[in-house]
């Protein structure tokens, strides 16, 4: 297999992730990032199974499971009636060893990052990138708000999210969800369980705090719980 030029465009969960897989199959890499330090954003993601599986051939299960929480059963209940509206078991999938991880997104990110870092790959950061014309020879060069062309590249790989300027933008959705994080409520203790019963009047996703990043907190706070308000 020839070694091919890879430019992975954005620093994100998905292009650590490429670049890692694109690296270990002997591929020159470069990452480019908008931001002077690539971070994550957002909060709390559950990793299924197909993406356990991609975390374990990349060898970073072990780390995976101490960052995150294993999940081995979603419950969710209609805050009204108390009546229960999810349910589900993993070991319903037929395997013991069937199970989610919940993860916080940036203990994912460096834990994805430090990989990257430790493979020695190349990330530009500051980089905005803008487009990626074709050349004659069938390359693709990087161009970026400021500053000089990058490449040529065999292959640029984008994963740039949701708002990629290299792909159409998609239709607007009529439907959206509301993301929070919010203090832990001072007066339920630390209990999580007696917290989310206090706070049942919204869905509400539990925080995977085991390695959050560091953000300021209350003196004496057991820490941030988060919520979900779905809209339609
Ligand atoms: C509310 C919510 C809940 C979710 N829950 C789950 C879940 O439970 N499990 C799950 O698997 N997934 C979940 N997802 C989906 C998951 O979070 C996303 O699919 C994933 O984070 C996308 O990662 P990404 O790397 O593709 O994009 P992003 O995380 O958006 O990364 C894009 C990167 O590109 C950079 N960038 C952007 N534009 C430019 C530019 N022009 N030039 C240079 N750099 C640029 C950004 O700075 C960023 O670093 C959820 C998503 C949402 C919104």
């Amino acid at each position: 297999m020839r070694v091919q030029t890879v430019a992975v465009a954005g620093c994100g969960l998905a292009g650590l992730a490429a670049a890692l897989l694109l690296h270990r199959d002997g591929h020159r890499v470069t990452l480019f990032e908008r931001f002077a330090t690539p971070r994550p954003l957002g909060s709390g993601l559950m990793i299924q199974r197909t993406g356990l599986a991609v975390l374990r051939s990349m060898g970073l299960d072990h780390d995976l499971l101490n960052a995150g929480a294993r999940i081995n059963r979603l419950i969710g209940k209609d805050a009204g009636s108390g009546r229960t509206v999810l349910d589900v078991r993993y070991a319903a999938l037929g395997s013991a060893d069937a199970f989610g991880i919940g993860i916080h997104r940036a203990a994912l990110f460096e834990l994805l990052h430090r990989a990257v870092i430790a493979a020695g790959i190349a990330i530009e950061n500051g980089r905005s990138v803008t487009g990626a014309p074709l050349e004659r020879d069938g390359q693709r060069r990087l161009t970026f708000a400021d500053g000089p062309a990058a490449g040529p590249f065999d292959l640029v790989v984008d994963t740039l999210g949701i708002g990629s300027p290299l792909v159409p933008a998609g239709r607007a959705l009529a439907y959206g969800a509301l993301w929070a994080s919010f203090d832990w409520p001072q007066s339920v203790g630390r209990n999580k369980r007696s917290a989310l019963r206090h706070q049942s009047r919204r869905p509400v996703s539990p925080a995977f705090s085991r390695t959050r990043p560091s953000r300021p907190r209350q003196p004496n706070s057991p820490g941030p719980v988060r919520y979900v308000a779905m809209e339609r």
